[in-house]
């Protein structure tokens, strides 16, 4: 069987320490499969950069490779033209974005040293699968350096419609990068047709007897691969010893008081601030509510060398205080504010003690936490999700409570209909919600993408790579 190589942002961690992600675990078994290499960033930045020595790790069949990125590759690519660029331009936030050549300069020198760094790895029947927004531009630079290998690409954020993409100058570019690769996946078919429409309506593109997208000289095939969870494991852990002790400690809290739950990364794209706002919004509309219900958000800074990250989490500690001011008791707090992770064993008893899961991004990929917490629920007693619609997730998740996120009156009343939620309608809505999320689970998406870029995998010609 071929050997797979991932190429990722971040890399492993190869045990489940308990706080490997759902996607690292699903990696990590197909790479168990058939064997493999991991290869990405160490997650240190160092003098030598991405010229320094490979550091390896290993375990079994699965190898992890990964090299330093100066502090000038840290500001301009991942700083910089990924999380200041592509970031808010992908998530639709057109008024975030920082657009300076010089972050696009750093993002192209580090996907052509990735790039230089993988070559000398690879094998001639291993099959490269290279994940997210951080590397558009590697399979181009390794088609380029003569790597024949199926390579497949998956996106993991929204790809958003034309008109807001073409205000990425260079759009263009990197369009035409990602065609270098065999397969695209996307998480919805939303993306899928906004990517196509960019095809056919931007650059002339048209449909291929097979499927595949001929444009700008090149072709090639994308399709819809909507991700999931570890589901089977995830649904134990409330039961686990982690999971069972925070459940009984969100139970003690509460009394007979109902709680909302979020959990999200500090980001603007989950549209945090509306989220509080709306919480105010059904204390105001609904005062019967005051010491019934609370809303717990938890939520750890990322990216704060960002400013709008760092912006956000004032902004939302300004909200809190403001709503817990306004409406607190002694004996009952509105808004818990918790800005720092959970192991994933305690996440799941936490979503198990919450009487509504709250997941309302402005724009997201798929958002995992919406499956995270149908899959803690209990069946016999389960929880209601309330979710965006701009969710990738909403596509499948259809039997949620979904909202606009955008209109804090719909969510308050989204929220009320949760919180008074029959048990007999709360059990049928989860029985198909997860149904769904023990079906397509992070490893079916891995062996659905894999199977299918092995297909349709021809020989590539010489292709030269463009000057950017
Ligand atoms: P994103 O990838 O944009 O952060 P997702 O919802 O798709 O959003 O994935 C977030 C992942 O991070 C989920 O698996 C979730 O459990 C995890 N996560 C988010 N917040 C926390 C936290 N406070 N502690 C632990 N894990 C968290």
């Amino acid at each position: 069987m071929n050997r797979i190589v991932i190429v990722s942002n971040r890399v492993g961690p190869l045990t489940d320490t308990g706080r490997a992600g759902g996607l690292a675990v699903a990696l990590v078994d197909v790479l168990r499969e058939r064997g493999g290499l991991w290869f990405g960033w160490s997650g240190e930045v160092s003098e030598q950069g991405t010229y320094g020595a490979l550091k390896f790790t290993e375990e079994g069949t699965v190898s992890t490779a990964t090299i330093d990125v100066a502090q000038v590759d840290y500001d301009e690519f991942y700083a910089g033209f990924a999380n200041r660029a592509l970031w808010p331009t992908l998530h639709y936030r057109l008024d975030l974005t920082d657009f300076d050549r010089r972050l696009e300069e750093g993002y192209r020198r580090v996907n052509e040293r990735f790039a230089a760094r993988l070559v000398p790895l690879l094998r001639p029947d291993d099959i490269i699968w290279v994940q997210d927004y951080h590397f558009f531009l590697l399979g181009e630079m390794l088609r380029a350096a003569g790597v024949k290998n199926p390579i497949g690409f998956f996106l993991h954020i929204p790809f958003p419609v034309p008109e807001v993409l073409t205000a990425l100058p260079n759009h263009k570019k990197i369009v035409h990068a990602m065609l270098s690769y065999d397969l695209i996946g996307f998480q919805t078919t939303n993306h899928l047709a906004a990517f196509e429409r960019y095809l056919f309506e931007e650059v002339g593109g048209s449909r291929e007897d097979d499927g595949a997208i001929a444009a700008m000289d090149r072709r090639v095939h994308a399709a819809a691969f909507p991700i999931g969870i570890d589901a089977e494991a995830f649904s134990k852990f409330p039961e686990s010893k982690e999971g069972g002790e925070n459940l009984a400690l969100v139970r003690a809290e509460l009394d007979d008081r109902k709680q909302i739950v979020g959990v999200d990364r500090i980001d603007y794209s989950k549209g945090l601030p509306e989220r509080f706002t709306a919480f105010e919004r059904l204390l105001e509309l609904y005062p019967e509510h005051k010491g019934e219900v609370s809303l717990l958000q938890i939520a750890p800074p990322s990216r704060s060398e960002v400013r709008a990250y760092s912006q956000i989490q004032r902004l939302l500690e300004g909200l809190s205080g403001r709503i817990n001011g306004r409406f607190s008791d002694l004996d009952w707090t509105p808004i818990h504010f918790i800005t720092r992770s959970f192991p994933r064993r305690s996440l799941a008893g936490i979503y198990r003690g919450s009487a509504v899961g709250l997941v309302t991004p402005l724009r997201d990929g798929m958002n995992l936490v919406a499956k995270e917490y149908i899959a803690a629920q209990d069946p016999e007693n389960p929880g209601v999700l309330v979710l965006s619609r701009f969710a990738g997730a909403a596509e499948e998740m259809s039997e949620a409570v979904i909202v606009n996120p955008y209109s804090i009156d719909e969510m308050a009343e989204a929220l009320r209909t949760a919180i008074q939620m029959p048990l007999e309608e709360r059990k049928e809505r989860f029985e198909i919600l997860n149904d769904k999320v023990m079906t397509n689970t992070a490893t079916t998406w891995a062996h659905a993408f894999l199977d299918r870029l092995l297909e349709i995998h021809e020989p590539p010609e010489d292709i030269e790579r463009q000057a950017f």
